[in-house]
């Protein structure tokens, strides 16, 4: 065993999109499903997300939806993602927003890792990190449900 991954703890699964989400905040979260995210199963279980050079790089936290988004980089949607968060006159409040204090690394293609949860995707349409291994997929911001198309397999700490 080498020394512990340091990982930022707080996140949570929401049932409603299937989406992560930070939930250890004061801010409001808003689900692509409608309203807030659904915080029923973080009595259950959480997850905690690398905070280290420890899986792939360029993952945020949007202040504006809570999720956890990954940025290709540049400006717009097909770089950003789209986000739930209720939109204003700008075209960019269709995006994300990163908080920028924390950058986070996610497993990518670590399948083998039995001490990690396996199943998770980015969606192509809004970038969100989200559990596809239910028979749905979970309601994306983009319209229909999440796509897990050109997705590499992710896999994220339980605790
Ligand atoms: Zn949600
Ligand atoms: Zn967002
Ligand atoms: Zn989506």
């Amino acid at each position: 065993m080498g020394a512990e991954t340091k990982r930022n703890r707080g996140w949570a699964w929401c049932f409603k999109c299937e989406c992560l989400f930070f939930i250890d905040t004061e801010w409001l979260s808003y689900c692509p499903a409608g309203g807030a995210h659904d915080e029923t199963f973080a009595a259950t279980f959480m997850y905690g997300i690398n905070t280290e050079q420890t899986g792939e790089s360029g993952w945020w936290r949007c202040v504006r939806c809570q999720g956890l988004y990954k940025d290709n980089g540049g400006l717009g949607l097909m770089n950003t993602g789209e986000c739930p968060a209720p939109q204003g006159a700008s075209a960019f409040d269709k995006v994300h927003s990163c908080d920028q204090s924390i950058r986070y690394f996610v497993e990518k293609n670590n399948t083998g890792d039995q001490t990690l949860q396996q199943g998770w995707r980015r969606c192509r349409y809004c970038h969100l990190l989200f559990f596809s291994g239910h028979s749905t997929q979970g309601k994306c911001a983009k319209g229909a449900t999440h796509d897990a198309t050109d997705s590499a397999f992710y896999s994220i700490y339980v605790y």
